[in-house]
């Protein structure tokens, strides 16, 4: 406030809130354990789990219970867990709850070929309120098993993305966050199988995460040193450059802001 009168804050909008306006979960935990989990920090941070529990999935049964009514805009889910097939039948159930109630879902998740057979049959009469969004940040199955070490190999997700696109399912990528400096091969070998977009940002806050999701080995720091210099501002210009007109690419926040792109002030945009 100043001069007596207030001054309105326009909030900037970042992380899931870029592609849904709500988001939905059912499960404490993630068998992905990837190092760089915003969620595992939280989780951390507000002591409901440990950096050794985080990879214990447990079910929130007032969740996979709840009936959802019709809501506005669109749901991530999941946001703060993953879909695994060993809870692939509860994942199930409270889709199913979601999608019952005609409500939009943009499934985002690190692909079992399993698990996305499973909704593709199940859902097959609602594929037109699900928008897939298939998380790979390389093609490199040493950085994926490094970064990510719970989750599937690049094949299986390429392969789930081939599935859900032949079935007729609207298909997305997220690289966010690239985990190397060779995001093109990643673009190049799904491009042809994505209806929507293909997301590309950087790793947030990784040496702050990496410290509370209990990785301070030697390791560890000198792979995010190293993924911080490949993120630099002039490369992700550079970057920017070779793809900024490309109606295929989209940018999250953290490169919207470097290459001096208006950030989003309204949730869910998917812009
Ligand atoms: S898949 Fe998502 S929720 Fe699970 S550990 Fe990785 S980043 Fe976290």
């Amino acid at each position: 406030m100043t001069n007596g009168s207030f001054i309105l804050k326009i909030k900037k909008v970042f992380g899931a809130h870029e592609w849904a306006d709500k988001t939905a979960n059912c499960i404490n935990g993630c068998k992905h354990d990837c190092r760089y989990c915003y969620s595992k920090e939280m989780a951390i941070r507000f002591k409901r789990k440990t950096p050794d529990t985080w990879k214990i999935e447990e079910v929130r049964n007032n969740q996979t219970e709840k009936n959802f009514s019709k809501k506005s805009g669109s749901f991530m889910f999941p946001s703060s867990h993953d879909i695994h097939p060993d809870h692939l039948k509860e994942n199930i159930r409270f889709l199913r709850k979601l999608l019952s109630s005609g409500n939009h879902i943009l499934i985002v998740t690190k692909p079992h070929l399993v698990c996305i057979k499973a909704i593709c049959e199940n859902f097959e009469r609602k594929k037109n309120q699900i928008l897939f969004r298939f998380t790979i940040g390389s093609a490199d199955d040493a950085v994926l098993k490094f970064w990510e070490p719970g989750a599937p190999e690049y094949n299986e997700r390429l392969e789930s993305l081939k599935y859900a696109f032949t079935q007729g399912f609207e298909t997305s990528i997220s690289c966010e966050p690239m985990l190397d400096n060779h995001i093109e091969n990643v673009i190049n070998d799904t491009r042809d199988y994505v209806t929507d977009a293909i997301w590309i940002g950087k790793a947030n806050f990784l040496l702050r995460r990496l410290k509370m999701n209990g990785y301070t080995d030697e390791e560890s720091i000198k792979h995010a040193e190293q993924l911080i210099k490949w993120q630099s501002d002039i490369r992700i210009i550079k970057l920017y450059t070779a793809y900024k007109n490309d109606k295929k690419i989209k940018w999250k926040e953290s490169i919207k802001k470097v290459v001096g792109i208006d950030l989003l002030t309204q949730r869910g945009l998917d812009i």
